[in-house]
């Protein structure tokens, strides 16, 4: 077990990528928070799957675009756990539309979850990584913040926006015992994907060399890779898991 004795938060954790994420961290022996925002029911499970693996688990609802929300969280995270040693900031949106199309409340909205998001619950724990010398955090960013798409403008800014403050923060905080790395998936098989229409599914497994769209699984063990010993020497980092899709 490669992260026994660490507590980890992982943001949007009620489902897909981040779902994966919670659980892998917890099978490799992490405490593990689950943030949510609506979805208490699908959280409660992820929760309850993590105590019936021995680790500490629990409920962290919080609109990670709402830094006062957010704030909130983290107290009640630090107030059970004692500490934090890991962050995982996977919750994230879409919606999409032309740029023609595309209004302002769309435009903000993603850019709030997405980026201002991971702004907000790294700065609502880094003091404490701190002070203890010791810190991972993961940001799941996205094979369209390296290579754009048709409408998906607010998307792909805010993950290449997500992909510039990992780099930055990574200088910042090397010397401090904290690494910063991003995570940046191709298509996973998620609702995320399921929304998109067949036809185009179609086209996208034809774009992908390995012919095949990726299992979050496939994300999560990247994820526990980087916050594991393993991982030691890697900061700044972008680590594509797309199969081939860009390279
Ligand atoms: P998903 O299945 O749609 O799940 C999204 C998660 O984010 C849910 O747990 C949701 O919580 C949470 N969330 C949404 N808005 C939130 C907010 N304001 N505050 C807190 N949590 C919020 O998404 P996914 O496909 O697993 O994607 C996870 C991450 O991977 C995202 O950052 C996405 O951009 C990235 N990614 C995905 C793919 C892909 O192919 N799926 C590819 C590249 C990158 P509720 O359930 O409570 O709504």
């Amino acid at each position: 077990m490669q992260l026994k004795g660490r507590t980890a938060l992982v943001t949007g954790a009620s489902r897909g990528i981040g779902r994966a994420i919670a659980l892998s961290l917890a099978q490799e022996g992490a405490d593990v928070a689950v943030n949510y925002v609506s979805s208490e029911g699908a959280a409660k499970e992820v929760v309850e799957r993590i105590l019936a693996m021995g680790r500490k688990a629990m409920l962290a609802q919080a609109d990670v675009a709402d830094y006062p929300d957010t704030y909130r969280m983290a107290q009640e995270v630090l107030k059970q756990f004692g500490h934090l040693d890991i962050l995982i900031n996977n919750a994230g949106i879409n919606s999409d539309k032309t740029f023609v199309k595309m209004d302002h409340a769309s435009w903000r909205k993603v850019l709030a979850i997405n980026l201002d998001g991971v702004f907000n619950c790294t700065k609502v724990f880094i003091d404490q990584m701190l002070q203890q010398g010791w810190g991972r955090v993961v940001n799941i960013t996205s094979v369209i913040g390296q290579i754009g798409n048709f409408g998906q403008a607010n998307y792909a800014a805010s993950k290449a926006g997500v992909a510039a403050m990992t780099k930055s923060l990574a200088k910042e905080l090397a010397a401090k015992g904290i690494t910063i790395n991003a995570v940046a998936p191709g298509f996973i098989e998620t609702e995320m994907v399921s929304g998109i229409p067949e036809k185009v599914q179609q086209k996208l497994l034809g774009q992908i060399p390995m012919g095949r769209f990726g299992k979050a699984d496939e994300v999560s063990r990247a994820c526990v890779y980087l916050c594991s010993s393993d991982g030691d020497y890697i900061t700044g980092a972008e680590l594509s898991i797309n199969g081939g899709l860009f390279m």
